[in-house]
């Protein structure tokens, strides 16, 4: 009898094999592209910490859309940042505000293109905390159903602007079934959740914070996001969420949090978005100009590492570059 002998390896030795049982392939249409729109500047503004990112003028934001569109994606994440901001965040859900004028832009040019909206008080608050606060003494407290009334009502005139994807950021409690009992009741029962199921109180949002000018004014978010050092809760959080009506489940940040990516596609079963953030960002830029690895190669590895442990979307500031070089 011929001794069975431990055979090499062959399909990884020529590239055109290993390229036909590769796994994990990136297309355009993995990615989202978050921009940010501002009332306070009339023409694109750069972002220190976040080389080739910017804030685009209300006038601009339609000609990034098509950009974005031309080079092969199929939607964006929409941020603002207001004028003014006061104690009930109310640009936030304002008919005319810079969200709501930046959506019904971006529809007028680009129908096709899918517009997600972020929901949140953080941009619009003169406190800079992600819902309605009250101080006692040294202490505050966010007051969630405070919040969550208005985060709701923001949703609602998203959806009047035209969005396709509404995705609530404040992690505070029931707001995905307040937001879609709302919508609801407005007549929009197309569109669609993507709800930030777990949020990670994370040291790598610092340079978004410089993008969306929201930092807190006092305190911190770690009453409201959760504890990197936690992944069960990451998953009881995410199941209200399911049960709620979210559409989408959304991991952020994303490379620190594979594993909770992955638990989270597992078990649920949803289409899984995660948010490669603005620190994780800045951190390969940094990497790459520093010269300890090429930029490309280490995006598109960051990339299919997040495919592969389950992302259905990936939001990423290099989405547009992204579908460029996939088509290259
Ligand atoms: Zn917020």
């Amino acid at each position: 009898m011929r001794k069975l002998v431990h055979r090499p390896r062959r399909l990884r030795r020529s590239p055109a094999l290993r390229n036909l049982v590769r796994e994990t392939a990136l297309n355009a249409h993995d990615f989202v592209l978050p921009l940010f729109v501002s009332e306070k500047v009339t023409s694109r503004k750069a972002i220190a910490s976040m080389p080739g990112v910017f804030q685009l003028a209300p006038s601009e934001i339609a000609d990034e859309a098509e950009r974005a569109r031309d080079a092969g994606l199929q939607a964006i994440l929409l941020f603002g940042i207001p004028t003014t901001k006061d104690e009930e965040a109310s640009a936030a859900y304002a008919e005319n505000a810079v969200v709501q004028q930046a959506v019904r832009a971006v529809k007028s040019r680009c129908p096709d293109l899918v517009v997600i909206t972020d929901v949140c008080l953080c941009e619009y608050m003169s406190h800079g905390h992600c819902g309605v606060t009250r101080l006692d003494g040294e202490h505050f407290h966010v007051l969630n159903d405070e919040t969550v009334e208005l985060l709701a009502g923001t949703a609602v005139s998203h959806a009047r602007a035209g969005a396709d994807i509404v995705a609530p950021s404040d992690m505070m409690d029931g707001r995905v079934a307040a937001i879609r009992e709302a919508l609801d009741a407005a007549g929009f029962t197309d569109i669609a959740i993507m709800s930030y199921a777990a949020k990670f109180a994370s040291a790598f949002y610092g340079p978004f914070r410089e993008a969306a000018e929201s930092p807190p004014q006092f305190g911190d978010r770690r009453s409201y996001q959760m504890d990197p050092a936690n992944a069960d809760e990451a998953l009881r959080e995410a199941a209200l969420d399911v049960d709620e009506g979210a559409d989408i489940l959304l991991v952020k940040p994303a490379l620190p949090y594979l594993d909770i990516l992955w638990r989270v596609r597992e078990r649920f079963g949803k289409p899984t978005a995660v948010y490669h953030v603005s620190g994780e960002y800045a951190m390969l830029k940094a990497g790459a100009a520093n010269g300890c690895f090429e930029e490309r190669a280490a995006v598109f590895e960051v990339m299919t590492s997040l495919k592969r442990a389950g992302a259905d979307l990936i939001i990423t500031y290099w989405a547009k570059e992204l579908a460029e070089w996939i088509r290259e």
